[in-house]
Order: C-alpha cells, then structure tokens, then sequence
C-alpha cells in the first residue's frame, strides 16, 4: 500500500506529525507497536500530571488548616490509580477516533525500514495482522521516542527497582518508603508524588543540587529544595548509589558516601536513550551518532532523503517540521 507519509511512532511528535501532514492534504500512515499516544500518554506527562494533581490538591488541603479549613485529608494511592487509568483511557480511545476522522490510517504493528521508501511491518502477538505485510510512501517520519537509561549497579527488575515506564504500569500501591535515584524532573516530581500519597521519600542525586540543567537557575532549584525540607522529602545531594540488593522486603542500598539504608521500592531516573535500535537504520545507509541519536538536517531530514527524524530535546527541543508537499492550495 501507497500513502503520502508513513509516520513511524504515535508519540506526541508521531501524531503531531500525522496531523499536520493530513491537514495539507496528505494521505498518512501511523504505525505503532505500543500503546497509540505513546510514553507521553500512556507511561509519561499525562498519567503524571492526574496524578501529581491529586498529590498537590492534598498539599493545598493542609497548608490551608486553620485558615477556615478543619480536619485533614488523606490520600489513596489505589484509588488514584484508578482514577489516572480512566483519564488516559478515555484520551486513549478519543485520540484512535480523532485520527479516523481525519483520515490517518493507524497502523498497529511493529515497523522496520527497507530499502526504497518502505516499510515492513511485523503483526503484533494477539492483534489483528496490519493492512499489509509492507507499506511504501514518499516520505517517511521516524518518531520512535526515546527509552529509561539504565542505571549499572541499579538495574531496573521491575518489580523492586522500576524505571519511569514501569512505575506507570506496576505500581499499584504506595509502598512504605521508596528511594528516587536521580534528582531530575522524573524524580523530583515522582518523589513529590509518592511523599503526598504517604511514603517516605528519599532522592539521591549526584550533583549538588536537585534539577541540574542549564535552563533552571540555581534559585529555583534552591526553592524547590527549601519546599522539600519543609515537607520532610529527603535530599541527598552529592551521593550517588554505589549497590543496590533486593531482598524480600525491599531493596538495600549502599551510597557512595558509605551509608546504606533500606527502601521498600526504588525508582531510578536517570535520563533516556534514542529508541533507535531495531529499526534497520543503519542497513538503510541512515546516519546515527556516537549516543544513538539519528543526524539531521535543519529540515530534520536524515542522511536519507525523503526520511526525517523528530528531533530531541538534547538536540535544542524542536518537533518534526516536515515539508508539506502535498500541500492541495
Ligand atoms: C514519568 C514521566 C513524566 C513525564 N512528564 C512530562 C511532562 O510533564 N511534560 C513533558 O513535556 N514531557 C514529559 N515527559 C516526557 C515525554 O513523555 C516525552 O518527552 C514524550 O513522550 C516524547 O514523545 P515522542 O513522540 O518523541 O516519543 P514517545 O512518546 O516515546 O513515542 C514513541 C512511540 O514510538 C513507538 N515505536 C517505537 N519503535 C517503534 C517501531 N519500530 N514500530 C512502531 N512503533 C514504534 C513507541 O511504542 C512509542 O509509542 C515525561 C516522561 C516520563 C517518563
């Protein structure tokens, strides 16, 4: 089969791509092999924010006692849960139908490049085989996202030590204490999380101060710190983990400063690598760098032409801007 685009991923740069692209007219094919929306929808921003929600309504309900609010309220992470399944559930299903209405055809398979502008698609255990066993077009986006780094001596199992993605999937229940190796965005606003719903929450981050990174100053970092003591979140700045040993319980954890405690959970985040593997890049003559990361032009087009690549945040944040030749104007 023939179309006009074949947008490899379903994440917010997979669909946006899509989008765009139907409304200048092109007949697009969006290929997934997970769940349609991606990490953003169904393991990231979305599930975070109904629930981190909830976390600051609590905060709101006690920083307001005694000022004509009486009475405390306590959260129920299960409940929560619950509630954070149904709202990307329901964007979920809304998201498939909004894609049907515009024409996209939503490809639930797993894609592979080929030679010439094409694309296998392989079937998915227990869904439906995709329209064909190939799909072929006039140009291709690869919006495959991006995967949790793995820690090396605190590698994610899944059940005791999660990584983002897990978290989103296995955890059910607040646990009673639980450690946040790496004081970024994920681990800052999980522990946030985890700390309003009742845990004991911990963060070790290696640098010396939490949210490290060029485009938050060191003040807001300093006030989110301040926030944190205030509401008994530990932080544990300079320190890294220097072993991790599940045991029934939990999980032991020696720092590198020589102290250990035990944690019922840990969560690492640590930062993400390029979803590029398994795609057929390289066979397919397209250039990648030394990280993983696919090389592109100003146009986002990789070494291939006719293939674009949305573009990471490492690599300033831009989303995929296709040229629209199918433009009917
Ligand atoms: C806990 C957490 C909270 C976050 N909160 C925020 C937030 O508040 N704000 C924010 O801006 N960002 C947030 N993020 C980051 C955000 O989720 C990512 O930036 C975003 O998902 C990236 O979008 P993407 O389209 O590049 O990739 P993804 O969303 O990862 O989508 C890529 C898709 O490609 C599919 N795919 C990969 N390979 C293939 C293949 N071979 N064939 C078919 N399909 C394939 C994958 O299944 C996936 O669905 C958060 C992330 C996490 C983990």
């Amino acid at each position: 089969m023939n179309f006009d685009l074949i947008v490899i991923g379903s994440g917010p740069a997979g669909y946006k791509t899509a989008v765009s692209a139907a409304h200048h007219g092109a007949r697009v094919a969006l290929v997934e092999h997970g769940l349609p929306g991606g990490n953003c929808l169904n393991r990231g921003c979305i599930p975070k924010k109904a629930l981190v929600y909830l976390a600051s309504l609590i905060e709101d309900v006690d920083s307001l006692q005694g000022r004509g609010i009486v009475g405390s309220v306590r959260g129920d992470y299960a409940a929560a849960v619950l509630h954070k399944d149904q709202v990307v559930t329901g964007i979920r299903d809304g998201f498939a139908f909004g894609l049907r209405r515009l024409g996209i055809e939503l490809v639930r398979a797993e894609a592979r490049l080929q030679p010439g502008l094409r694309v296998a698609l392989r079937p998915l255990e227990g869904q439906v085989a995709p329209l064909a066993a190939e799909l072929s077009a006039g140009r291709i986006a690869i919006a495959t996202g991006s995967a949790p780094r793995r820690h090396n001596t605190c590698p994610a199992d899944g059940e005791r030590i999660l990584d983002s993605s897990q978290f989103m999937r296995t955890l059910h229940e607040c646990p009673d204490s639980m450690l946040f190796v790496g004081g970024g965005t994920v681990g800052v606003e999980l522990a946030y999380l985890m700390h309003q719903f009742g845990a004991r929450a911990c963060i070790a981050e290696p640098s010396d101060r939490l949210l490290d990174r060029h485009s938050i100053s060191e003040r807001a970092s300093g006030a989110l710190e301040r926030k944190f003591r205030r509401l008994a979140i530990e932080v544990r700045k300079g320190v890294s983990v220097s072993a991790c040993a599940p045991d029934a319980h939990g999980v032991n954890v020696t720092f590198s400063d020589g102290s250990a405690d035990h944690f019922e959970k840990v969560l690492v985040g640590i930062g993400r690598r390029p979803r590029t593997e398994d795609l057929g890049l390289a066979e397919a003559g397209i250039d990648l760098d030394e990280d993983g990361f696919i090389r592109v032009s100003e146009y986002l087009e990789t070494s291939l032409p006719g293939i674009y690549a949305a573009e990471s945040a490492r690599q300033g944040g831009k989303l995929l801007r296709v040229r629209y030749p199918w433009s009917r104007k």
